[in-house]
């Protein structure tokens, strides 16, 4: 059991952590839309300055949405809602404004069914899934200059391994062990907080499931969970 000292220490260094986390992209936001004000400024700078006013935003919002998750599951209110799915439809709009985000990079991103028809109507808590996989895959895009994103799953026995494989930077070995604490990031980057992982794990873990990567550096890596399969039976 944690002392009252030790509790407040920790809670002390989450918010300082919180804080420097929102000042980066937060300082990248606001220097950028004063350059944007530059009188004569031509259309290829205010291109490359809004993009980055964009990045740091959209850095903002998914550290935000993390957040959220996070102080939800320290809360114990972590519920997992159930709900039918149609898991390949459900892929294909949940992989559908990344496929536009890769396209504007040099990567091309594949989607591969494990399941067909009726197989593929399950139950599970679709925004958990969703929060999951939207983090696997916006690191994927976010690591991966150029080359191949692939997202997929399989059936196993009684539950569902999915998987996104990119073929980017990779992870260095002496880093791998601390890559699912809160707030490690292997290069602080402005478009990265360092809670993605962290929350991710809880939530597949939270599902019933369990998650693990492989990785090589300039290689790729690949992210795998699993969640436990329930068909919906049909009449
Ligand atoms: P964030 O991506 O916001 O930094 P995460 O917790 O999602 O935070 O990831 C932690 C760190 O793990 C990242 O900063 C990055 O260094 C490393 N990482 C995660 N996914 C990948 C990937 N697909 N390829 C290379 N490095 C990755």
């Amino acid at each position: 059991m944690k002392t009252k000292n030790e509790l407040l220490k920790e809670r002390l260094q989450f918010i300082a952590e919180i804080a420097h986390e929102i000042r980066i992209p937060l300082a990248g936001i606001i220097s950028f839309s004063e350059l944007l004000l530059t009188p004569n400024l031509d259309r290829g700078k205010i291109i490359i300055y809004s993009n980055y006013i964009n990045t740091c935003s959209s850095s903002l919002l998914e550290l935000l949405n993390n957040l959220i998750i996070r102080s939800k599951l320290e809360s114990q209110d972590g519920i997992v809602v159930n709900g039918i799915l149609d898991l390949n439809l459900f892929l294909d709009e949940s992989t559908k404004h990344f496929k536009m985000q890769s396209e504007l990079s040099n990567t091309s991103l594949s989607t591969v069914y494990g399941l067909k028809g009726d197989a593929s109507m399950i139950i599970t808590d679709s925004l958990k899934l969703n929060v999951i996989l939207n983090n696997l895959i916006g690191n994927a895009i976010k690591f991966t200059k150029k080359g191949k994103i692939k997202i997929g799953y399989l059936k196993r026995q009684n539950y569902l391994e999915f998987y996104v494989e990119d073929s980017g930077i990779g992870i260095p070995n002496e880093v791998k062990k601390n890559i699912f604490k809160p707030f490690y990031q292997v290069k602080n980057k402005v478009n990265s907080s360092g809670l993605g992982l962290s929350v991710t794990k809880s939530l597949v873990e939270l599902l019933g499931g369990d998650i693990w990567f492989n990785s090589k550096q300039n290689i790729g890596t690949k992210f795998s969970f699993t969640i436990p399969y329930k068909q919906i039976i049909m009449e």
